[in-house]
Order: structure tokens, then sequence, then C-alpha cells
């Protein structure tokens, strides 16, 4: 199989191929050092291929149709509309990731699991539907990339779903979720995402952002939370703390494995020495780009 997340990383970076970028955490990658250090040394420093589920390509579809849906005039953003995307909107993806349409093939009834995948991408559409009216909203961006440095000189590197400016200036960033995690699980991992973005646009904007936005399209529920200015200043601060563990780690090659009910979702647990596996060799730390996040990680 083709490694999906360089692969996804250089299909969806908004950078010349050979722009050199500088080492950057991203809330994916940071989340991924959190939860288990040697999952993180596998996704960012050995960039071992993952295999993407039926979920997490079906995120990244929905966000799709969603940026293509603010794309429109005002008027023409229904349902309907955002309907007739997601077809077209398949075909063009596939034909970019052939090897997405390996999560299809092997089964007899192929044309049917494809058609009851769409009908599933679909009812989140519909979710999407039950929780605002995209005919009230004009977004300031889509699918944003963000950067920002902060004045320890360490850089933080995002994708924002989409942004919301207010005439008067307060600053909504808003995250569609997609998946089927469950939500006890996924909750927190989205908050600190989340804070990563407000933290990335106070230090970008001068502003704090006024609220952040969840969207879970399957459950139909929306949550909001409005961060404060110290506590983005604490949370600067456990990003910091968290990326001089990884500089650490890095150098030294010691990536613990933590064990959690996580591990049922990762990709790696066969070469895992918490489950009898042996990693690969330490191919030492990458530079200069180590820790991006792809498409896949971002349509959770
Ligand atoms: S199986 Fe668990 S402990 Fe091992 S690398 Fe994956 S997340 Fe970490």
């Amino acid at each position: 199989m083709q490694d999906t997340t360089s692969q996804l990383d250089a299909a969806t970076a908004n950078t010349a191929p050979d722009e050199v970028r500088r080492p950057a955490l991203s809330p994916s990658r940071a989340s991924d050092f959190k939860q288990c250090p040697l999952l993180y040394r596998f996704r960012a420093v050995d960039r071992l291929p993952e295999q993407p589920t039926k979920a997490q390509v079906r995120g990244i579809l929905v966000h799709s149709v969603l940026e293509q849906l603010f794309a429109l005039p005002t008027a023409e953003r229904g349902p309907e509309r955002a309907r007739a995307l997601l077809g077209p909107t398949w075909q063009r993806l596939s034909a970019e990731h052939a090897d997405w349409l390996e999560l299809f093939a092997g089964a007899n009834d192929e044309p049917t699991a494809t058609e009851s995948w769409l009908a599933s991408a679909e009812a989140l559409i519909d979710g999407y539907f039950e929780l605002e009216d995209p005919t009230r909203i004009e977004p300031e961006a889509c699918e944003l990339r963000v950067e920002a440095e902060l004045a320890s000189g360490m850089l933080l590197r995002g994708y924002i779903d989409r942004l919301d400016v207010a005439p008067t200036g307060e600053i909504r960033v808003v995250d569609y979720k997609s998946g089927a995690a469950p939500r006890e699980i996924g909750e927190a991992k989205a908050m600190f995402q989340m804070k990563f973005y407000a933290v990335v646009l106070w230090r970008l904007r001068g502003e704090v952002p006024r609220q952040l936005r969840l969207m879970y399209l399957s459950d139909k529920q929306a949550l909001a939370y409005a961060p404060d200015e110290a506590e983005l200043r604490r949370f600067e601060r456990t990003l910091e703390a968290i990326w001089d563990a990884i500089l650490r780690a890095g150098k030294s090659g010691d990536f613990r494995p933590s064990p959690s009910k996580l591990c049922n979702y990762c990709d790696h647990k066969a070469r895992c020495p918490a489950f009898g596996g042996v990693p690969p060799e330490y191919p030492g730390w990458p530079e200069p780009n180590p820790g991006d996040e792809s498409a896949l990680d971002r349509a959770d």
C-alpha cells in the first residue's frame, strides 16, 4: 500500500513541494505524543504507513463537501445541493487516491458496500443541516492552514475546518467531527485540538477567539467553549513542555509505549513492545519537518 500519510501531506499542504519548512508541532502529533510517545515515533519519525479506515475517508469526503458548500453563493447552500456534491466529490477523491478503493475491494457486494457507505456520508451531511443553516453564515475561510511562532521560537501549525469572524471582529473556530470514535475518547482530544487553534489564532491576530465550536455530525450535537487568555497562556506552556519532551526523545530515540484502551485503534500493535512486538531500528530525528498532520488526521 502507498504511504497515505505522506501522500496526503503533499496533496493538501499549501506550500511548494521544495519549500523547506521548519519543524512544527501540529495538534494531531501533539495528541499522539501525549497518548503514547511510541505512537508519535511511528507516525512522525518512522512515518510508517497506516491503513485508512472507511470512517476516515468518509470524514475527508464530508469535510470536502462542506468546504465546497461554503464556496457556493449563499442562497444555493441547501441540503439537496450538498447531497448532490457527494457523488462527484467521491469520484474525484477516489481517482486521486486509488488505494482508497481497496477499502471496498474483496466484498462480494462491492457496489452495495460503496452505496451504503455513501449513504452514511449523506446522513452526516443531513446531520450538519440539523445543527446550523449555512445560508446564514459567511465564513472568513474553510480548511485554513495556520502557523504561528511562539515567543520561545516554537512553531505551531495546523488546519482549521472553518473560521467565522463577526462584523464586530469576534472569532469563532469551527471543527466538524464525523468519526466513529467513541465520544468520551474523542472529546478531550477534540478540545485539545481546539485550544491549539485558539492559541495559534491568538498569537497570529492578537485576539482570543470568542468561541470554539465542535459539531458532531453523527450525534447531531454541537459543543461550544469560550477560552480565556489566562487559560491559553497555560495551554501554551503545556504545548512547549510537550515539544521539549518530543525533542528530548527525538535526540535519544527513547520513545516509550504507553498502553491504553486506545491501543485497539493503533495500526502498530504488531510492532509494539507492549504487545510483544519489536519496533524497527530508530531512524534518527527527521529534519526539517517532523510532526506534520495529514488530511486523514484532520477528518476525524
Ligand atoms: S499499541 Fe498502544 S502502546 Fe503500542 S504504539 Fe500503539 S498506542 Fe502505543
